[in-house]
């Protein structure tokens, strides 16, 4: 029976191997980072709590939602709010999902029985006879019949090296296309409660800002703690500049809203954050290397976009 290997643990390499390994498929996925979950992540730093990449998720697609009703049904995940204007008929109103102690709580839940191999960053592949070998920074050499990428479009198509023309012919191009948009996350603890209304939520329409969540009303840490993300054009500008440049003028935007004094902070560089176009189809597949790319750079730009790349490109390939 074919093999697998998934390369990136992100929520959308994650369901393509829980479909698989729930359908007795040898499956493996490697991971560079030391935990799951990709973008969405959640972590501890001065003495906070933080969802520091994604912030919630929505489910309009309903094989979306089976998932999302397994999460809620194990308290894995729960309803954050549904609008942030309650008053305003013509405001958008549908639940927004988050995970019960963390963003990162969705895709750890995911993994569950799945071989995986964190702290395991692919940087070189090679395909003979036949055969996917995939060499990881610990030395480890992988193998298996089928690759999935699931790294955002261009570090995929980095590992892939010279063989591009080779493995993805003419949808090289289209692909090469796929650009994302930077973002910088603060994390940032405070003396006391936040002034963000909406249960935490705010949504910043002004240069540099884009978002001020408060993880403390989210409900996930004990703690004031508020996560600040710019705007692409700031990340942009401020990427090699240092954090006493590139910080203190976000602070100063979020400041109106924070209502207490900051204690400390740390920055975090998202280089990949939203893909600003995308493939035109939910995955990619060469059916003659056995070569698959999915992601939000194929579903859309959100988590739910890049769940249903996963959902259909795992469905495709127990098909085949
Ligand atoms: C700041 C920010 C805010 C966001 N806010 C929201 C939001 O509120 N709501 C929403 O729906 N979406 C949001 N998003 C977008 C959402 O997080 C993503 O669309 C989604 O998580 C992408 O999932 P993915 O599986 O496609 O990719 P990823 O989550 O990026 O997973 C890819 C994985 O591949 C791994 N990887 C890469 N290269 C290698 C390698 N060489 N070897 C091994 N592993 C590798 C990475 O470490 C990563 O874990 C936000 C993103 C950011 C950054």
């Amino acid at each position: 029976m074919s093999s697998f290997l998934v390369i990136g643990a992100g929520i959308s390499g994650l369901l393509i191997a829980r479909l698989l390994h729930d359908a007795g498929r040898t499956v493996q996925v490697l991971e560079k980072g030391r935990g799951c979950g990709g973008r969405m992540a959640t972590r501890r730093a001065e003495n906070g709590r933080f969802d520091h990449g994604a912030q919630y998720f929505t489910v309009r697609d309903s094989r979306l939602q089976t998932w999302t009703d397994t999460w809620l049904a194990r308290g894995i995940a729960r309803q954050w709010f549904e609008t942030l204007e309650p008053d305003n008929e013509a405001s958008e109103a549908h639940p927004r999902y988050v995970g019960a102690n963390g963003i990162s709580d969705i895709p750890k839940s995911i993994a569950e029985g799945v071989d995986l191999r964190t702290s395991s960053r692919a940087f070189r592949l090679d395909r003979k006879n036949e055969l996917w070998t995939v060499h990881t920074g610990d030395g480890v050499r992988h193998q298996a019949d089928n690759l999935i990428l699931t790294a955002p479009v261009p570090q995929a198509l980095d590992l892939l090296g010279d063989k591009t023309n080779e493995f993805l012919g003419e949808a090289e191009n289209r692909l090469r296309a796929i650009r994302y948009a930077k973002s910088l996350a603060v994390l940032a603890v405070l003396d006391g409660p936040s002034g963000i209304p909406n249960q935490g939520a705010l949504p910043v329409g002004t240069a540099p800002l884009t978002w001020l969540g408060d993880n403390q009303l989210k409900g996930i840490s004990e703690r004031p703690a508020i996560t600040l993300h710019s705007d692409a054009a700031w990340a942009e500008k401020h990427w090699d500049s240092p954090d006493e440049i590139r910080v203190p003028p976000l602070l100063s935007a979020a400041r109106p809203f924070l209502g207490s004094t900051i204690l400390s902070w740390t920055c975090h560089r998202w280089g990949y954050a939203f893909p600003e176009s995308t493939f035109g189809r939910p995955f990619f597949h060469n059916p003659s290397c056995r070569l698959t790319m999915a992601g939000d750079g194929f579903g859309g730009p959100r988590i739910e976009g890049a769940a249903l790349s996963g959902i259909e490109a795992g469905n495709f390939l127990l098909q085949r």
